[in-house]
């Protein structure tokens, strides 16, 4: 029987230290981490995850700033307000929630957010940064992919990884973060020939496709360690509403460890935007030699 990667536990681990940390910031340095969230619209899937959001980062400890934009606000007008989050010293983190709507160029947004503050880590200085092993933030779901990898592996040297997906998101910023661990690591995408070949080979196999079920069981070496990334909304033969992943998870006995969907990369990818925002409220707000502490 595969391990099951306890997402939910572990999520609960990061976010009890970023508690103490807050507590620490706030009783020592007179600092109360802020992120400011963007909402553009009323999509009700970005809805449910902004009030998530906010909601969290209160039980925290820290500030949360909601803006909720209409539908019909003009890039300009958003910014505006970009600029106006830069500039307050009360917030510490910024995050726009995508998809924005389709008059706005989302580029152009996030290369708007000052890097210090881009918890979502989507900036191109961060990006930069990432893939030169030269610090800033880190995307919040591929750095939740490793911490969760790194419950089950002491060792990534030289480890063959199978990345499924190459979004700016996910499936690239968890290539890098594989290959700065020194693995080999291979990024596949929809157009990839012999993808079942390519993932019998894998040691470690992070899925983030977007495709229920994509990955079989008979893909997946004897004691590897997937990572299954996918949040799929289905509903089932009884007509019931679910979310499933990427990998079907009930043919996985044979590898070493799984994150089950829900309750395994889910939960860390918000635990990560709160461990972010502590990162970037220290780095702003204390003298570097503390805040890298
Ligand atoms: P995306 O649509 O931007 O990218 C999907 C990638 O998968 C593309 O590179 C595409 O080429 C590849 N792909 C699609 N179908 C494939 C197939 N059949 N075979 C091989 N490659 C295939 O998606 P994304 O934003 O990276 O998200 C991927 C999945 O991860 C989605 O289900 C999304 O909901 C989920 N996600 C979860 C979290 C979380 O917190 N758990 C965060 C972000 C994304």
């Amino acid at each position: 029987m595969a391990r099951k990667i306890d997402g939910t536990a572990l999520a609960a681990e990061v976010v009890a230290k970023v508690k103490i940390d807050v507590e620490d910031l706030i009783r020592h340095y007179g600092v109360k981490p802020g992120l400011a969230v963007v909402l553009v619209g009323s999509d009700p899937a970005s809805e449910v995850y902004v009030n998530m959001k906010s909601s969290r980062t209160v039980k925290a400890g820290m500030n949360s700033f909601m803006h909720r934009l209409r539908e019909t606000t003009s890039g300009e007008d958003l910014l505006a307000l970009i600029d106006q989050l830069n500039s307050d010293p009360s917030v510490h983190g910024i995050l726009v929630q995508l998809p924005l709507p389709r008059h706005i160029d989302a580029n152009r947004i996030l290369d708007a957010i000052d890097p210090a503050k881009d918890v979502d880590g989507f900036h191109p200085v961060n990006v930069g940064r990432l893939s030169t092993g030269t610090g800033g933030l880190v995307p919040c779901t591929p750095l939740g992919c490793i911490m969760l990898l790194e419950t089950v592996i002491d060792d990534f040297r030289g480890l063959q990884a199978v990345v499924i997906g190459k979004s700016n998101i996910v499936g690239k910023p968890v290539a890098v973060l594989l290959l700065e661990r020194e693995c080999t690591v291979t990024v596949t995408h929809i157009l990839t020939r012999n993808l079942p070949e390519i993932v019998r080979d894998a040691d470690i196999v992070v899925v983030a496709a977007g495709s229920p079920g994509l990955v079989r069981g008979d893909w997946i070496k004897h004691g590897a360690v997937v990572i299954d990334v996918g949040i799929n909304r289905i509903v089932g033969a009884d007509g019931q509403r679910g979310i499933v992943g990427d990998v079907v998870y009930e043919e996985t006995d044979h590898a070493g460890a799984v994150t089950p969907v829900p309750g395994g990369v889910g939960p860390m990818t918000i635990a990560c935007l709160l461990s972010n925002t502590v990162k970037a409220a220290r780095a702003l707000s204390l003298p570097q030699e503390t805040a890298a502490k």
